[in-house]
């Protein structure tokens, strides 16, 4: 029986595991794997932040060149995996940044194994997590960081735009310079897509916020405030149908379909921010653990990780639908990893 294991192969997992591994608790990691399923649903091993490039906003990783660092820091074998560096990369990339964290995890002692949790039974100890490979796991104690995924409109040119253009985080890319001063686009209408618009409007002065409906779903406050920024222009009754642009410059503009008419709109934008909602994979807990309506994992006790189950603890963006950021997902980590020889200790 293992004394904890930890679900997820995120900043929020890896951290979790540097913390446990240091406390001699020689952690076990299921980082997920490499299927469709996982593919289309942005689920892969080392998270979302490895589907991202640029990430200027982690402490410790100022814009640089990092290149010599990452050789001499990554196992040879590892670092062949990673996305190629541009000429004139500066800083850190997101998948460098995960490898990294992975790095100094694994020179502790974690143990990582290739799996995912498809099942758990935390009725009675030892604590039992089922893998898509038939594999049985026991516990005394379990992190789940299993993170959430952005969810996105599902075209294929917006595939095609990832990373030049698209992204689905505005918090995360809106300060990078390819959408400075240049008018931008925000998918959705609820409070978080109404407040990536706000953000944006840091860095340029043009801002659309194009919605399905004819009414923000976005709180009454919230909706006012961004019916009356000056930088915010409203498309009411539109769905994207198509993103354009080209390889050299990424994203040039939108195809907008009319809800009411059909009636189509092409849009001059540079960038097109996704804000339709994120989904916590949590699906295999269901029933086994409390959850939000929304699915995310429920702490019932502020400031901790703990769960409703005594000895499992959460950490990262799969319980947390509010600030969603590499940093924040590590901080949870350490909480978890801390909580969970805590509560080892007290047995
Ligand atoms: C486009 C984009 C750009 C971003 N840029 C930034 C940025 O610049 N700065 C920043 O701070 N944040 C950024 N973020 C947010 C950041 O990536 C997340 O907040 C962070 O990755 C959350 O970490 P996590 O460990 O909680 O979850 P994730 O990174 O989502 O990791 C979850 C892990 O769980 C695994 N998993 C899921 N289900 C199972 C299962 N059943 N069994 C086993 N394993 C499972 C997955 O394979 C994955 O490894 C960005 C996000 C996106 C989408």
């Amino acid at each position: 029986m293992e004394k904890t294991i930890i679900i997820g192969s995120g900043p929020a997992g890896w951290t979790a595991a540097i913390y446990a591994a240091r406390a001699s608790l020689s952690p076990l990691l299921i980082e997920g794997t490499v299927t469709q399923e996982n593919q289309e649903k942005n689920r892969l091993p080392m998270g979302q932040l490895a589907l991202t490039t640029e990430v200027e906003n982690f402490p410790g990783f100022p814009p640089g060149d990092f290149s010599g660092y990452i050789d001499s820091a990554i196992p040879k074998g590892r670092k062949s995996m990673l996305p190629p560096r541009g000429a004139e990369s500066t800083g850190v990339s997101g998948a460098e940044l995960v490898e990294l964290i992975r790095t100094q995890a694994t020179l502790f002692g974690t143990r990582v194994v290739s799996d995912d949790i498809i099942d758990v039974d935390f009725s009675r100890l030892p604590y039992k997590l089922i893998g898509v490979t038939g594999n049985i796991y026991e516990t005394q104690t379990a992190i789940i960081a299993t993170g959430a995924s952005a969810n996105y409109l599902g075209l294929e040119s917006e595939q095609r735009f990832k990373n030049r253009g698209v992204s689905a985080c505005a918090i995360c890319d809106g300060a990078l310079p390819r959408f400075r001063n240049k008018p931008l686009a925000v998918i959705g209408g609820g409070d978080a897509a109404v407040e990536e618009a706000e953000h944006l409007t840091k860095f340029t002065s043009k801002v659309y916020l194009i919605h399905r409906r004819d009414q923000l779903r976005a709180s009454k406050i919230v909706a006012k405030r961004a019916m009356e920024h000056p930088a915010i222009e409203i498309l009411w009754n539109r769905i994207p149908e198509e993103i354009l642009g080209n390889d050299k410059e990424g994203v040039t503009g939108i195809l907008l379909k009319s809800t009411v008419d059909e009636s189509m709109m092409e849009l001059s934008v540079s960038g097109l921010f996704v804000a339709i909602g994120h989904t916590p994979n949590t699906e295999f807990l269901r029933g086994k653990l409390a959850l939000t309506g929304k699915g995310f994992i429920v702490r019932p006790v502020p400031f901790r990780t703990n769960t409703n189950v005594p000895g499992v603890f959460t950490a990262g963006d799969v319980a947390d639908d509010y600030y969603r950021q590499a940093i924040s997902a590590a901080a949870t980590g350490c909480m978890a990893a801390l909580d969970a020889e805590r509560y080892l200790a007290s047995l």
